[in-house]
């Protein structure tokens, strides 16, 4: 199982990770909550998540829901979201750094962070 360095590695937080490394897609506090089947709280996932993220060990987005939803850290990434099934796919596009050079010339615009994400429908939703 991996450590995390930097923080203290109690069997709550372990679990929680080790939940989101087999994550195949961005989860919610819940889903997180209901794949730890220790004794930890909900209270406990809601405020790891967020030590988590705070520790850049993931990446938190935000799919319009109401809530947030969590992803171990990887290559830079956004994601298509299916408005019918609500299934969520990674997409890795370079695209997005040529936008914000393009955004730093034209605009004289410092971009530190940006937030894309599309939906619409996926392939099977739209037969
Ligand atoms: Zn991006
Ligand atoms: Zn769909």
């Amino acid at each position: 199982m991996r450590l995390i360095s930097g923080l203290k590695n109690t069997p709550s937080r372990l679990a929680i990770l080790s939940v989101l490394e087999k994550g195949k897609y961005p989860l919610d506090a819940l889903q997180v909550y209901k794949a730890v089947k220790n004794n930890t709280d909900l209270a406990t996932v809601y405020r790891t998540l967020e030590t988590f993220s705070e520790n850049g060990l993931v990446d938190k987005f935000d799919l319009e829901e109401g809530k947030y939803r969590y992803e171990i850290k990887k290559k830079h990434h956004h994601h298509l979201v299916c408005e019918a099934c609500g299934r969520i796919e990674d997409i890795f596009s370079n695209d997005v750094f040529a936008l914000e050079k393009e955004i730093k010339s034209k605009y004289e615009f410092l971009v530190k962070r940006h937030a894309l994400e599309f939906f619409g429908l996926c392939r099977s939703c739209q037969k």
